[in-house]
């Protein structure tokens, strides 16, 4: 059966199964030089997915080691492997978030399969991004104007938001909202 849970709403794209499919048969996957070896059973658990949606016709498929070669993040495969075996995916802790989100894009895994446990972390991680993006894009935009000594540049701004632990995530809006009513203004 596949894993469906209350967040799933990818459920209308589950194929109709296949019933020619040998579930029993064994898939190894060579990621990056790292071979992984899982069932199709355990694939179809999620049939969404690039990994669920596997075929022999598909290009990453060498018929002379019955493999299928992907050069990816083997690190990031490990936790999607675990996310079709048990319905939950956890995130290592030594990759970034950019680095998480390209490879959760490639294989054609939704965010929301991320479990409770590491999204906290993942989002939070997102969020910084954004917020620097944008901080960035200010910065760019006014450094040529800041000409008044006695107003905290936008610089100083950053640096007291990301560097001081008293300046939390609330200064951190705090700081983008100011700077988007500095761009108005
Ligand atoms: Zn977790």
């Amino acid at each position: 059966m596949p894993f469906l849970t209350s967040r799933d709403q990818h459920s209308s794209e589950l194929p109709v199964t296949d019933l020619t499919v040998d579930t029993t048969e064994r898939v190894t996957l060579n990621i990056g030089g790292k071979r992984f070896v899982t069932s199709k059973f355990s694939l179809l658990n999620i049939p969404t997915t690039k990994l669920g949606k596997l075929s022999k016709s598909d290009p990453s498929y060498d018929p002379k080691n019955d493999e299928y070669f992907f050069d990816r993040n083997p690190k990031i495969v490990q936790c999607i492997l675990d996310l079709h075996r048990t319905g939950d995916l956890h995130l290592p802790g030594n990759v970034c978030s950019t680095g998480v989100k390209a490879e959760l894009e490639f294989w054609n895994v939704p965010e929301d399969y991320i479990a409770e446990c590491c999204w906290k972390t993942y989002s939070l991680q997102n969020q910084d991004l954004k917020i620097a993006a944008i901080i960035d894009q200010q910065m760019g935009q006014n450094e040529s104007q800041e000409t008044n000594p006695s107003k905290p540049s936008i610089r100083e701004k950053l640096w007291l938001t990301m560097e001081q632990p008293s300046h939390s995530f609330n200064a951190k809006v705090g700081t983008v909202i100011s700077l988007e009513y500095f761009v108005r203004a």
